[in-house]
Parts: C-alpha cells; structure tokens; sequence
C-alpha cells in the first residue's frame, strides 16, 4: 500500500471495548502457548521465505507475542507497532521498505537483532470479527509486494488461529458427543454385555467380517477416484453390525490386530479381482482404516510389503488411513512407521483431521499426503460462517503443505457447490454413494469413465444400499 496512506490512529473507543471484550471471552491472553500456533508461524515463515514470522495479540498497551519463528520475543509496547497499523486499516498491511516509513517506529519491531526490511502482516479475527491480534512476517531483505494469491495464503494462515479456537470449542462437544454414542447399549440386568471378546473371536474363525467400500470421487468430474474400505460383521442372527460397535472392543482385546490383517488381506486381493476385471482399475486407490494398536505394532510396514508381494498389488493402489489419535502417544515410532510405508510407496490419509487434540502442530511433522475432512465440520458448514471458514482453512492448509484433501460426509448438494466453490478436489459422502458390498462396487466401477451421476439432477445413487 502507498505509505502514506499508513496511519496509526486509535480506533474509536466503542470498537476498542468491543476488541477487549473479545479478546477477554477468547481467553487469548491467559491460556498456555497453544503449540498448534507454531505451526502455523513454521508454515508462515517457510512458505514466504521469511527471516521470522510472530503471531502476536495486543489488549490496550502492549503486544504479547503468542508464538515466534526466529528469534525468541514475548511482548512490546503497542503503540506505533505493526499491530496499530492493521488496526488502523482495518486490513492487512504490506510494507516493503520499513526504513522508509517515517510513523512507523523501527523500535516497536520484536526483534533486536534482525534488520528487518520487509513486513506483511494481516490480522487475526474474533469470531464476530474483531482483529484481536497479526500474524507478521519479516525479511532482512525487500521485496516488492505480495502477490493476491499469496496475501490470501497469509490470511488463510491468520484465519487458522480464528479456526484453532473455534476448533477447540467443537471439539469438547464433539467429545461428549462420542463418549455418549460409544457407551454400550444399556443390557438388561443379568444379560451379558454384547458383544464380548470370545464373540469376535468366533466372528473371525467363522469369517463374518466383511469389508464394504465408499467411492471417494473427484469433485470436479465425479470420477471414482478411490475407495476406502470400511468393516462389518454380518451376524447370522443380529444383522450387519457398524464398525464402532465391536472395534473399540476389538482394540481393547488386541484382537484388532488379527482382523486388522484380515483387512488389509481382503481389500489387496479385492483390488487385485477389480483389476484382473478390468486393467484400467490399476488407478483406483483403495484405502484401509489403521488403529492405533496395529499402527504401533513391529514390523508394520514389513508386514504390509509382504501382503502386496503376495498378491501382487501394487502399492499405488493401496492406501492407509489413520487419525492422529493414533499416532501422538508414540511420535517417534510413529514417524518411524510412516516413513516405512512411505518408502513403499502406499498412499498415507490423516483421517477425521480437526477433531484430534492438536492437529495443526503434529501435521507438519508427518509425511501424510492426504487428509480428510472430518464430517462433522462438512456437516456443520451451513450451519454458519465459523464452520465453513473452518473447512476453508483445512483447504487452504492442505493446498500450502501441498496434501490432496478430502471432505468426508457430504450428504447435500448444497455442501458439495460449497466444498467445489472453495476449491476441494476430493470427497465422498452419502449423496454420491453409501458403503456398499463389493458386488455393488464393481457396478459403480463399470460406470463409463468411472463417473458417477450428477447429483444435482438425480436423486443419490445407491440410495437404497446399507450404511
Ligand atoms: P472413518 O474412517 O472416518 O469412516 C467414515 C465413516 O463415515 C464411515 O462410517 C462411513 O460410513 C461414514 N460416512 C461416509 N459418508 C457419510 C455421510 O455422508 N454421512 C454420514 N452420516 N456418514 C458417512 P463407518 O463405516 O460406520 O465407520 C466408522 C469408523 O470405524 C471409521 O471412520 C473408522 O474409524 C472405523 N473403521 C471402519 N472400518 C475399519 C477397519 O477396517 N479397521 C479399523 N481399525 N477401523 C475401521
Ligand atoms: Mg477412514
Ligand atoms: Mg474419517
């Protein structure tokens, strides 16, 4: 921006009350160093090429600086700082050239030691948006203004830390939400709890598992672009039983691991039959749900190269997903486990990102290349603004960590035009197809091209089949 449009001027006093007051709600300035910040400064320093980046929130006098990348700093002074600036203008500010700006104090910079030239930095909303703080990059060297598209990267970045809080107040209800589904179903007194640990056993040694898969597509095309493999069990006398209902079991018994392998057995000679059928599905990548028990296991990517060898998959067609849960208790076998499967060659899919503790700042670390969008944030986007920018974001994180994404759980054509709008390649949901049998797959794969229906002119193909 022309530098003399830059200005320093207070904000009217009822705007800064209200500023207060959201930053005070928020709880910013009293809660301990959210790590998810850091990693957002990391992405925001390396994605510019920055000597230093700082995510800094100002109450009346001072700027406490809430995560640095570079030089180590903790607060300044407020006035003629970089954060009066964006308040001034109400937007983000661009300066090229600091020593040339003369109401701008060099001295209200964070850093000493660094002769910072070139500054950007945009602000950090509340939820009824007030700016409560900046994300700000820093460069000992100039250069000449930000791109559009990269100043929007800038605002994206910002608008995750928006998101992080917002994502931490999800995230408490979605927790109760889950403990309440997960508790068994009450029995009646002198009834024995089902299903017990000899129950799965027996279900493995009689082979009622079965694995259904759901298309994951392009949502741009609606070509089937994946499928990711989803267990039952089909009880002789109870019916088809959802996953949740014995794999909490399952993982608690241990017995996860043999019908893990089951799994993973099953999807590769399952992909094997589709391309034996027809070669042209040697692109289709089906992906298998890994828990945190088989994840840890010795050997796993040993175990999982000795499966494709055997079935003469390749690993291209194969995918493995898991959620970060999974992975934070043991990080360093983790890494470990992940960079095996990588060497590979297999497909690695954070799975339900959003909801664990702190996605943001572990995300960074792992060699994933896809993550999906838990449902529950697709479920919500129409609900209102935070949860769509909240999927925004996720797009816009995956886009800077250059990951493919994919929103799970569309279930209307209006979260599909919103996820296409605001640019997400991939997704699958109830509105394109349920989890279905493989039989039912393999007709959905017979589909000219793999594409399936619009959704917008018919009803939801496969409509009728199980969930
Ligand atoms: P997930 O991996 O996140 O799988 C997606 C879940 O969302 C599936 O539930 C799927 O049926 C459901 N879903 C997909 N689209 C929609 C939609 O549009 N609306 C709604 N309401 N739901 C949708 P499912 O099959 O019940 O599986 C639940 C979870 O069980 C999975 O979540 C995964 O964590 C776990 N799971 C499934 N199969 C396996 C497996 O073979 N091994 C392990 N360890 N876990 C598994
Ligand atoms: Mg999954
Ligand atoms: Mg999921």
């Amino acid at each position: 921006m022309p530098q003399a449009e830059i200005e320093t001027t207070r904000p009217h006093q009822h705007q800064e009350s209200a500023r207060l007051a959201a930053l005070n709600s928020m709880g910013i300035l009293d809660t301990a160093p959210e790590p998810a910040y850091d990693a957002i400064t990391r992405l925001a320093a390396e994605y510019f090429q920055a000597d230093s980046a700082v995510i800094g929130f100002a109450d009346e006098t001072r700027v406490w600086i809430k995560s640095h990348w570079g030089e180590a700093v903790r607060e300044l002074p407020r006035s003629h700082s970089i954060f009066d600036i964006v308040l001034a203008r109400n937007g983000p500010v661009v300066i090229p050239d600091i020593g040339q700006h003369p109401q701008f104090q060099a001295r209200r910079l964070p850093f000493r030691a660094l002769n910072v030239v070139f500054v950007a930095s945009v602000p950090v909303r509340s939820t009824d948006s007030s700016i409560v703080g900046t994300l700000t990059i820093f460069r000992q060297e100039t250069r000449a203004d930000l791109t559009p598209d990269e100043l929007r990267t800038l605002e994206s970045l910002a608008d995750m830390v928006t998101s992080q809080l917002e994502l931490q107040r999800l995230r408490k209800s979605l927790t109760r939400e889950r403990a309440r589904r997960n508790r068994p179903a009450s029995v009646p007194s002198g009834d024995q709890p089902w299903p017990r640990s000899s129950d799965l056993r027996r279900a493995l040694d009689r082979r009622e598992f079965v694995l259904f898969y759901q298309p994951e597509v392009d949502l741009c095309t609606r070509k089937i672009v994946g499928l990711e493999a989803l267990i039952r069990w089909r009880h002789p006398e109870r019916g088809l039983i959802p996953p949740m209902d014995f794999i909490p079991l399952a993982e608690e018994s241990g017995l996860i691991l043999p019908i893990g392998d089951w799994g993973l057995a099953e999807a590769c000679s399952q992909i094997q039959s589709w391309t034996r059928e027809d070669p042209r599905h040697c692109t289709l990548r089906v992906a298998v749900n890994l828990s945190a028990r088989q994840f840890l296991r010795e050997g796993l990517a040993d175990h999982v190269e000795s499966l494709l060898l055997q079935s003469g998959t390749s690993s291209r067609q194969l995918g493995l997903e898991m959620t970060e849960s999974s992975l934070i208790p043991n990080m360093n076998t983790a890494l470990e486990v992940l960079g095996g499967l990588r060497t590979l060659g297999i497909s690695l899919s954070m799975d339900d990102f959003g909801t664990g503790y702190s996605s943001l700042s572990y995300l960074h670390s792992f060699p994933f290349d896809v993550l999906k969008i838990d449902r529950s944030f697709v479920g919500r986007m129409t609900d209102g603004d935070q949860a769509l920018q909240i999927v925004r974001t996720i797009i816009e994180l995956a886009r800077v960590l250059g990951m493919d994404v994919v929103a799970e759980g569309i279930e209307t054509r209006e979260q599909y035009r919103l996820l296409r709008q605001m640019g997400c390649r991939f997704g699958q949901g109830f509105l394109f197809a349920k989890p279905m049998a493989a039989d039912d797959i393999g007709e959905l794969l017979r589909l000219p091209g793999r594409v399936l229906p619009d959704p917008e002119d018919t009803r939801p193909i496969a409509a009728t089949c199980m969930a």
